[in-house]
């Protein structure tokens, strides 16, 4: 692999960045002033920049995506025939490779059975929102309307999406937002004394943490109440999985209110966590589901709203009411290399057995993170499922006070130094990110693994001794 560029290339590659690229969410004073790493190539877990330096690629494109790994040529070929053959038409009317790969991805979600097409996770969401409103018009005289979110979880990057923020560092200077989106409680374990719960473990603290749920409810009035809207796993408010019991406890407080139920599987959606779907770990069925990164890997832009035949049924067209059906549309939504993309990615994960590669690896990397803890008394707590996995830094285990954000970064720059990727987050409170965060490719193996987990030991080392 030869990931170089000749000097004036890149000087000029570099330039042109430094001088018109806006890049997200950065700070871009320190970018001025360093080299920045450019990525130019791509292959299984490893990327190389414009320097040629090798990477092992810890976090699947940055932000938990390329799920199956770069280089795929049976996915760019598959993208390549379908542009030559049809680059675009509108969604309102069908395509190939939409209605092929609907078929697929309903085939592995029972219960479910409508795909709308979009381009981005946060415009998914916002779907769901616009036809929870339309719901509450159309079936409940304009009531219904509000929307519960949870603290800690992130739905997307506008404005309706962040009006269901729970992440104070990225909501900040943004408001005002959009009226009738409620706040829930989490559900941390680690740190379940926020809840006032400390005195309950397992399962009956899943049950109590689900149980707040229901106290914001009876508070607004189930009347006003037509959605509940949580991550499976929350992602980037610090990879919190929900403890035992929570999840059904979820499900029966939305029945018995007459709530719908929306799961984001934005990040956690098509494998990250060892099965097609991380809701599938809870035994629960939702009414919506939101996916958005590894749908297509990121070799094409694809985003899904899924949602249920009831669901649907509400929006038949009803000759008497001109705006009875879902007047919404996404121009690119379903551009068809996002499809026909999407369509071979879950062959792959099929055919590679890449679910059950990602439940061994994903155990094999939480044991070696267990085992890290022991040593280092900075890891406070090592969660999540799968390849998703997050390790919380903390300055001491009995307050559990976050270590400072600049020494969590110092971590990333040392596994940086060995040429490993690792990402660090927790957006809920600002200026306090401090949990590593995995999602290595589902490709991963027992060496890619070890590889990952010596950098992080090592740069512990360094950084806290
Ligand atoms: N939902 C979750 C859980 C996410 O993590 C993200 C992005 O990180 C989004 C929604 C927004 O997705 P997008 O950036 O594709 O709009």
């Amino acid at each position: 692999m030869d990931g170089t560029f000749n000097d004036n290339d890149l000087s000029k590659v570099v330039a042109a960045d430094k001088a018109n690229v806006w890049h997200h969410l950065s700070q871009h004073k320190p970018y001025e002033t360093s080299d920045p790493r450019i990525i130019v190539e791509g292959k299984g877990m490893r990327v190389w920049d414009q320097n040629g330096k090798e990477w092992l690629d810890a976090v699947s494109g940055g932000v938990w995506t390329v799920n199956v790994g770069y280089g795929r040529e049976s996915i760019c070929d598959a993208v390549r025939d379908q542009l030559m053959k049809l680059c675009y038409f509108a969604q309102v009317a069908g395509s190939v490779p939409g209605a092929l790969f609907a078929e697929k991805l309903i085939s592995k979600m029972p219960g479910m059975s409508r795909v709308y097409y979009t381009n981005s996770g946060s415009e998914a969401n916002e779907k769901v929102f616009k036809l929870v409103r339309q719901i509450a018009h159309k079936k409940y005289g304009g009531k219904k309307t509000k929307i519960l979110y949870r603290d800690r979880d992130y739905h997307g990057s506008t404005l309706a999406t962040m009006s269901a923020g729970g992440q104070q560092e990225r909501n900040a200077q943004y408001g005002p937002f959009a009226p009738d989106f409620v706040r829930v409680p989490h559900c941390m374990e680690y740190r379940k004394h926020e809840l006032g719960l400390e005195h309950l473990s397992g399962e009956e603290f899943g049950r109590a943490a689900a149980d707040l749920i229901e106290e914001v409810i009876l508070r607004e009035g189930p009347e006003t109440v037509g959605l509940l809207c949580l991550e499976p796993i929350t992602a980037g408010g610090g990879v919190i999985e929900a403890p035992e019991g929570y999840w059904p406890r979820v499900r029966e407080i939305c029945d018995k209110y007459d709530i719908l139920l929306h799961i984001d599987e934005v990040v956690c959606g098509v494998g990250r966590t060892g099965k097609w779907f991380g809701y599938q770990h809870f035994g629960i069925e939702p009414d919506f589901v939101t996916m958005a990164k590894g749908v297509a890997s990121g070799y094409a832009a694809i985003a899904c709203m899924v949602t249920t035949e009831k669901v649907f049924d509400m929006f038949k067209d009803d000759a008497s009411d001109p705006l009875n059906y879902f007047r919404d549309i996404s121009t690119f939504g379903g551009c068809t290399a996002g499809p026909a993309a999407a369509l071979v990615n879950m062959q792959i994960i099929e055919d590679e057995e890449l679910l059950d590669n990602t439940t061994a690896m994903g155990e094999h990397m939480k044991a070696r993170f267990l085992e890290m803890q022991e040593k280092h008394a900075v890891i406070g707590d090592v969660r999540g499922l799968g390849l998703f996995q997050g390790l919380e830094l903390v300055q001491d285990r009995e307050s559990k006070e976050p270590v400072p954000e600049a020494m969590a970064q110092k971590v990333v720059a040392e596994c940086g130094a060995q040429g490993v990727i690792i990402g660090v987050t927790n957006r809920s409170i600002p200026g306090r990110n401090n949990t590593l965060c995995f999602s290595p490719a589902l490709i991963a193996t027992k060496a890619d693994i070890d590889a990952i987990c010596d950098a992080v030991d090592n740069a512990l080392t360094t950084v806290f001794g």
